[in-house]
């Protein structure tokens, strides 16, 4: 029996271009009319992902469409990377206090996101929290190997945490911070806009059926290739090589986060790249995996990472409060056990492959 006829392996999600279990042999012959445009490349410091199809569009138009599109991603990358010397983001980080730095359109929609899910996320997803990501190693200005600060060192980068630190003048395009020394890191939200944009450059294409994919944040447009929705396996954090579930989605976003992949471990503490800015800290909040679904990648990408920063049952408010967006939140919750939570409008849909608890 062939199971999937190509299959992605991301960070925290699997692909597959085909069905998501049955026999598809019949629907593959069937579609055998179809052209397909295939992407694979490295942007923002992380995999990319591109899979078009299309029954109305040629082989050559269809490449066209993936090369703008990948172009976009580029174009954001260039735009929100602390990494790029001179982009948006490195100029913010650059101007003294108080200054005002004009800043491209896209750049202060995806600013003015932020602050909306630090907000829908009582603080916990902050991109001021960039000195403490720097500090504890995970950042572009991260010096050396892991290490756990100092208290001193610590209470020093909160100084300048916080939104309502953050000038944004929307109408003239510029933003300036209000603290000396002040930063900001894009890493939990850029990914999910450069989906975002991505798949508006192939929608303004022709293009009806596509999957995109940045560093583990997905979009999809239309069916897969066999005219059937499209097949998101969720990692299992615990269990290599395991799938939790299999979302099936069509024209929707799917935005992970979680705290087994980028980590460093002292004295049996695991240290995850996931920031509280209440407290300086990497998260305590136990949360191990956390998958978001719905019409925005910017933000399903923040919401995701704003979850694993809030205590579970905290997180699981917020989410089940948002009548767009639906998601899984597991915790550890020692021995090995987890606590995996499903939102209400999840849980006819899915099947889990380990019990869930509803708590
Ligand atoms: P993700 O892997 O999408 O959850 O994004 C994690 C990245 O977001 C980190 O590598 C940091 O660059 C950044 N980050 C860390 N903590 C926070 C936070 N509390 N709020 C916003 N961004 C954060
Ligand atoms: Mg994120």
């Amino acid at each position: 029996m062939k199971y999937l006829l190509f299959v992605y392996s991301f960070l925290n999600l699997l692909i597959s271009l085909t069905g998501c279990g049955s026999d598809r042999n019949a629907n593959v012959e069937d579609a055998g009319c179809l052209a397909e445009t295939l992407i694979e490349d490295q942007v923002m410091g992380t995999a990319v992902h591109m899979v078009l199809y299309s029954d109305e569009l040629n082989k050559s138009q269809l490449d066209k469409a993936a090369a703008e599109a990948l172009e976009e991603i580029k174009r954001v990358e260039r735009l929100m990377s602390s990494w790029v010397e001179d982009s948006d983001v490195s100029r913010i980080n650059a101007a003294k206090k108080g200054e005002w730095v004009e800043i491209d359109r896209s750049t202060i929609d995806v600013l003015a996101n932020a602050m909306l899910i630090g907000a829908i996320t009582n603080k916990a997803f902050d991109i001021t929290v960039s000195p403490l990501v720097d500090l504890w190693g995970f950042g572009a200005k991260s010096k050396g190997p892991f290490s756990i600060p100092s208290d001193e060192e610590i209470s020093e980068a909160m100084r300048t945490v916080g939104h309502g630190k953050v000038l944004l003048d929307i109408g003239n395009s510029a933003v300036s911070l209000a603290e000396e020394g002040m930063t900001i890191d894009l890493g939990g939200i850029a990914k999910g806009y450069a989906v975002d944009r991505a798949l508006s450059v192939l929608y303004k294409n022709g293009v009806d059926q596509a999957m995109v994919e940045v560093g583990g944040e997905v979009g999809v447009i239309g069916k897969n290739k066999d005219r059937e929705k499209w097949c998101i396996g969720v990692r299992h954090p615990l269990k290599r090589g395991n799938f939790l579930t299999v979302l099936e989605l069509e024209n929707e976003f799917v935005g992970t986060s979680g705290d087994y992949e980028n980590f460093f471990v002292v004295d049996g503490v695991r240290y995850s790249h996931i920031i509280d800015p209440r407290t300086g800290r990497p998260t305590t909040s136990n949360i191990t995996s956390v998958t978001v679904v719905g019409t925005s990648c910017a933000k399903v990408d923040a919401l995701a990472t704003g979850f694993s920063v809030l205590q579970y049952e905290d997180s699981i408010k917020i989410l089940e409060s948002l009548p767009d967006i639906e998601g899984i939140i597991v915790r550890r919750a020692g021995d090995g056990e987890l606590d995996i939570y499903v939102s209400e409008g999840l849980r006819r849909k899915i099947r889990l492959l380990e019990p869930a608890t509803t708590k």
